[in-house]
């Protein structure tokens, strides 16, 4: 509680939070995971800027998408420039590719991203205001083994950090030529459903009908079910692309199912979407009250996609530039992160340290504080604690961190220049020169596996 008087300490603003030491171990590991893969495959990674103009994310994502609509942390400069934070990666690699002439690389250009992105959404289970993304795109390419190649690398990833379970999610959402008449039939159901729809809905009709498919009301995931679906629509070319993606999938044994209502947020994407889901088949606890629902069946009664993406040939143009086939995905970390937790994934183990320097005195200390870093430049991991001046201390810290081996300095080694070697298993100890220390300590090291 506040005491009457004092003020309350600043929190971190709504949605967004720290990661701390313990969260960023699955950060890294998810990260170096995706980092590896998809160097294997050729990506390079690009940086851009955490804020862009806000006219960016307008048209290319849509004046009636959600992020759009109500999302987008926007700001105007003292110059009177409207610019907003990112809330995606996706068209701020366009405005690149456009503006450090990327047509005259060797192409396609393959692109891969890590950073933090900016969503004003209502914080709840696997949403956030900031949110980490790990992306990939491949530019200048409309083969479908470009769209293969991406869902293969971001479900590799997820695969390689121990999920099972894996499953794509895939449609075709077709183009600009075979999309309207889908549309027109979507809206012509879904007029004569008008009264059923949700209020958010209602207004979808008129803006964009195919945001009504990815509502998550009941009653309008009940009118679904019998929905036109776009596959029917598909024109040929539309078609044979899905048909040649779906069949790369198939040759690398990714499982994945139709999902034929499956849309995403923005309007950039054309043929393929896609989302990456885990199917969860963890036991739920036994143990609850009758009507108690337990929070792993709520998580599993919704489960949440933990990768998307697509191909967004039209990207460019509603960009003003030149049409650039196009095709890519990101996973979102947070919510890997979360799920690693969850079904217990292990963690690759860290290097432990099995040296501890000691160091007891002023003299020792000022020669300890350099030691360290002769001890990094040979490779050799060490822990210290050079804050504390007390033996007894400093050895129980050693005992702690299972070190089997301690470097001990006192006064009069750092005055004779020697150190004392103790073995912390046996408890022998010995006092060596400087000059022979690392290679006394190496030979140490290699007795101790
Ligand atoms: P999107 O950029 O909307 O295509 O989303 C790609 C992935 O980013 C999703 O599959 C999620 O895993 C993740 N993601 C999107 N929005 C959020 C958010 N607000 N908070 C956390 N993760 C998100």
């Amino acid at each position: 509680m506040v005491q009457k008087g004092k003020k309350e300490m600043i929190r971190s603003p709504k949605g967004m939070h720290d990661m701390l030491p313990a969260d960023v171990r699955y950060y890294d590991e998810l990260t170096r995971t995706a980092r590896e893969i998809v160097e294997y495959y050729g990506f390079s990674e690009i940086k851009t800027p955490h804020v862009e103009h806000a006219e960016l994310f307008l048209r290319p994502l849509g004046e009636t998408s959600d992020v759009v609509q109500k999302e987008m942390y926007t700001f105007r400069t003292k110059g009177g420039d409207l610019l907003a934070l990112r809330p995606e990666g996706t068209a701020a690699i366009m405005r690149a590719f456009a503006e450090h002439g990327m047509a005259s690389w060797p192409q396609p250009v393959k692109l891969f991203y890590e950073g933090s992105f900016f969503r004003h959404e209502n914080p709840q289970r696997g949403r956030y205001r900031e949110f980490r993304q790990f992306g990939i795109e491949i530019l200048g390419d409309m083969d479908p083994v470009s769209d293969a190649l991406s869902i293969k690398a971001l479900y590799l990833t997820l695969l390689e950090l121990g999920f099972k379970n894996i499953m794509v999610h895939i449609n075709s959402i077709g183009n600009r030529d075979c999309r309207p008449a889908y549309k027109k039939e979507l809206s012509n159901y879904y007029r004569k459903k008008f009264n059923y729809l949700c209020k958010n809905c209602k207004r979808r009709l008129k803006e964009n009908p195919m945001r009504i498919l990815d509502c998550k009301e009941a009653t309008c995931i009940e009118l679904k079910a019998q929905a036109p679906q776009m596959i029917e629509y598909l024109c040929d070319g539309c078609k044979t692309h899905f048909r040649g993606t779906l069949e790369f999938l198939d040759e690398a044994g990714i499982p994945y199912m139709l999902d034929n209502y499956l849309v995403r947020g923005f309007d950039y994407y054309s043929r393929t979407v896609f989302e990456i889901f885990v199917e969860d088949d963890a036991p739920i606890p036994k143990e609850l009250k009758e009507g108690e629902v337990a929070p792993e069946e709520k998580e599993r009664a919704a489960p949440i996609a933990l990768a998307g993406g697509g191909r967004y040939d039209d990207l460019m143009m509603l960009l003003g530039g030149k049409p650039l086939p196009a095709t890519g995905g990101g996973i979102g970390i947070e919510r890997v992160m979360h799920e690693m937790k969850r079904l217990s994934l292990p963690l690759k183990a860290k290097p432990q340290p099995k040296v501890f320097l000691i160091q007891i005195g002023p003299a020792a200390k000022k020669k300890s504080f350099v030691l360290l870093d002769k001890l990094r430049d040979e490779h050799i991991l060490v822990d210290s604690s050079l804050s504390r001046d007390n033996l007894k201390t400093q050895l129980n810290i050693a005992a702690k961190i299972e070190a089997r081996v301690a470097l001990i300095v006192g006064q009069k080694e750092a005055m004779e220049g020697s150190v004392i070697m103790r073995d912390m298993d046996e408890g022998i100890q010995e006092t060596v020169m400087d000059q022979k220390l690392f290679e006394k300590l190496k030979a140490k090291l290699k007795t101790k596996k």
